[in-house]
C-alpha cells in the first residue's frame, strides 16, 4: 500500500505535467469598442454590457487591451458623453485601449489614403482619454485581420503606423466568436433565453478546439508553445460567459498576459506572410510561409448560425 502510493506521489506530478504545458501563456484582446453585439445598443444596456465584462477582467487578472472604433461614440452625428465614459471605464479599470480605426474599413478594399485618414479620425478621443490618466496610445488593431493585398500598400501602411506611433497587434488565435455572439444577441432581443443558454454553452468547447488548433499549428512551426493573443469581442456574449472561457483556458494551464508581454517572444520578430487568404491569423500565415497546411477551424454548430443570419457571413 505505501509502494503504490509513493508510486502515486512520483507518477502524479508527471502526468499533471504532460496535460498542461507551464508555459502557456495568453493575452486577451477585446476589438469593435465601445461595443460589438449587444440585444440593444441603449445607453443602459451598453453600460451594464462593459460593467458586467471588466468585472470578469478584474476577478481573473486579465491585462487586456481594447480597440476602439470612434464611430460608434457618436449617435445622430453627434458626440455621445455616455459613451465616452464606457471607453473611460476601460482606461480606469487598468486596460489599455487601442485604434481599430473610426468606422472599420478593410486595408484591403478601402484606398491606402482613405484607410489612413481612418486611423487618424479613430484616435482623436481615445488618445485624449488616455492621456487623461497618464497613458499614451500605442497599438493598432487591423480591422478584419486585413493586412493589406500588395507588399506595397503592406510596406507603406507599416511606414505610416510607426510614423504615428503605433505598433500592430497581431492576433494568433483567430476564431468565429462573433458569430456566436451575433447569435446569442438575437436570442436574447428576441427573448428567447433558452437559445441564448444553448448558444452561450457551445461557445466554451468551441473556442477551447479553437486554442488546441492554434497550439498544434505553434507546435509544428515552432516545435514549442508560443505566448497566444486571441482576439475577441466587446459584446454580451462575453460580459455574460467571460468567466466559463477564463475557466476553461485555466483549465488548460493558460496564464494571462500582457500584449507587451506576448510581443517580447522571438516568434513575433517574423512577419506576417501574405497568403492571398483573407482574415487569417498572424500563425496561419507564419505556418504557410513556412509551407505547412494549417488545418480547418473548427466548425461553428448549425443552429449558432442559423441564430446569427446572414451575419455570419459577412465577418467582422
Ligand atoms: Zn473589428
Amino acid at each position: 500500500m505505501i509502494r503504490r502510493l509513493l508510486l502515486l506521489c512520483l507518477c502524479l506530478p508527471w502526468a499533471a505535467a504532460a496535460q498542461m504545458p507551464a508555459s502557456r501563456v495568453v493575452s486577451i484582446t477585446f476589438d469593435d469598442l465601445p461595443y460589438a453585439s449587444v440585444p440593444s445598443e441603449n445607453n443602459a444596456q451598453l453600460r451594464s454590457m462593459t460593467t458586467r465584462l471588466l468585472q470578469h477582467l478584474q476577478v481573473d487578472q486579465v491585462p487586456a487591451v481594447g480597440f476602439v472604433n470612434e464611430s460608434k461614440l457618436y449617435r445622430d452625428g453627434i458626440l455621445d458623453a455616455e459613451r465616452v465614459d464606457l471607453l473611460r471605464s476601460w482606461i480606469q479599470a487598468g486596460f489599455e485601449l487601442g485604434n481599430h480605426t473610426y468606422s472599420h474599413p478593410s486595408l484591403n478594399r478601402a484606398p491606402l489614403d482613405a484607410f489612413e485618414a481612418d486611423v487618424l479620425r479613430g484616435e482623436a478621443v481615445t488618445r485624449a482619454l488616455m492621456q487623461s490618466e497618464g497613458r499614451s496610445l500605442r497599438w493598432f488593431r487591423h480591422p478584419y485581420l486585413h493586412l493589406g493585398k500588395t507588399p506595397d500598400v503592406r510596406a507603406a501602411f507599416q511606414d505610416f503606423l510607426a510614423a504615428h506611433g503605433y505598433t500592430v497587434a497581431p492576433v494568433t488565435v483567430n476564431n468565429s466568436e462573433w458569430v456566436f455572439a451575433v447569435a446569442y444577441s438575437r436570442a436574447q432581443a428576441q427573448g428567447d433565453q433558452d437559445a441564448a443558454r444553448r448558444i452561450g454553452e457551445a461557445y466554451i468547447p468551441y473556442m477551447e478546439a479553437e486554442f488546441a488548433r492554434s497550439e498544434q499549428l505553434a507546435l509544428d512551426l515552432f516545435g514549442r508553445a508560443i505566448p497566444h493573443v486571441v482576439v475577441l469581442h466587446a459584446n454580451s456574449l462575453n460580459a455574460d460567459h467571460f468567466g466559463a472561457l477564463a475557466a476553461m483556458l485555466k483549465q488548460r494551464g493558460y496564464r494571462f498576459i500582457s500584449l507587451d508581454a506576448a510581443l517580447r517572444d522571438s516568434a513575433y520578430a517574423m512577419q506576417p506572410g501574405f497568403s492571398g487568404i483573407e482574415g487569417e491569423s498572424w500563425l496561419d500565415r507564419w505556418a504557410r510561409h513556412a509551407g505547412l497546411r494549417p488545418m480547418q477551424q473548427p466548425a461553428v454548430p448549425g443552429f449558432v448560425t442559423q441564430w446569427a443570419g446572414p451575419a455570419a457571413y459577412h465577418g467582422y
